[in-house]
């Protein structure tokens, strides 16, 4: 006998402690629920009330639905969207983006595979207006995870994928060889220009949605504080030399005339949405995806 399922926010973070007490992952769903008479010890983890499909603000359109390069400015590393709102917010807020593509990636049409290791990830589209210094949050975008690394192209770097990263841009954009590299420099020239502003930060769409901020990012003075303290940390902590590398790491990173400019920013970085790692179906039960990319279908129910 089973009643209707109580739905939980749980952040990635605190999935092991909440899975002690009772909570259980739904695959389909993409959520965890509560066992059958476990619902009070999990009360802090109660669902709050899913987000509009569309926040307030959002342009669903902006940066269309294409695969592009666009790494995060150096001055804003470590203070965006993410790190501004609370776990259980982001939660939500992975859920309904994730919900509303239908569980796809909206670049490539990916669904999600984690017997492949890909995952589907949210990835804030930003608007970097130079006239008012401002880094605005337009929209919220589901990727796979493989789309989501290209956005991202100097982690690929770092993490020695930039070939995989830079054959993926390619075959969902197909731009030519020629072309990838000519998108690679613009979005580095651009990177250049942007990483020498400090940007104000603008979350409208989060707040308007009734989203708190609970660590703000400061002014945009702050925040390149912090990204230059934080990434000075990061950059002692890492061991010379430990770093992957490929020979398009070696071309790009001359390209950028810098070594290691990216040092890992793990604002963005992908290991919170792989919560159902432990408890994916097996291949091959009806819940596992196709690989090939196909015309949307629900993947996945909505809560
Ligand atoms: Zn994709």
């Amino acid at each position: 006998m089973t009643g209707p399922r109580i739905w939980l926010d749980v952040p990635f973070a605190e999935k092991d402690q909440a899975k002690a007490l009772g909570a259980r992952w739904d695959p389909a769903e993409r959520r965890s629920y509560a066992a059958p008479g476990r619902a009070a010890q999990l009360g802090r983890w109660a669902a709050l009330p899913d987000l509009p499909d569309l926040l307030p603000g959002e342009d669903r359109d902006y940066g269309q639905g294409g695969l592009f390069v666009q790494p995060t400015p150096a001055t804003v590393w470590w203070t965006h969207a993410r790190s501004c709102i609370a776990p259980r917010d982001w939660e939500r807020v992975r859920r309904m983006v994730t919900g509303r593509a239908g569980c796809r990636c909206e670049a490539c049409g990916q669904a999600e595979r984690p017997d492949a290791g890909i995952r589907l990830e949210t990835h804030e589209r930003w608007q970097f207006d130079t006239a008012t210094r401002t880094q605005r949050l337009r929209r919220l975008i589901c990727l796979d995870s493989a789309c989501h690394t290209v956005t991202h192209f100097g982690l690929a770097q770092l993490r020695g994928v930039a070939d995989e990263a830079f054959a993926h841009l390619c075959a969902v954009t197909g731009m030519t060889t020629a072309e990838g590299n000519q998108h690679l420099d613009a979005a580095v020239t651009l990177w250049r220009q942007q990483s020498e502003i400090e940007w104000d930060l603008d979350l409208g769409i989060l707040t308007s949605a009734g989203i708190q901020i609970v660590q703000p990012a400061g002014s945009a003075a702050d925040r390149a504080q912090v990204s230059a303290r934080r990434t000075a940390e990061k950059r002692h902590d890492q061991a010379p030399g430990t770093e992957r590398r490929s020979p398009r790491d070696t071309r790009i990173v001359g390209a950028y005339e810098a070594p290691a400019i990216y040092t890992r920013d793990p604002g963005e970085d992908q290991d919170d949405e792989d919560e159902d790692e432990d408890e994916a179906p097996p291949a091959g039960t009806s819940t596992v995806e196709t690989a090939s990319p196909s015309p949307r279908t629900t993947a996945c129910h909505r809560g």
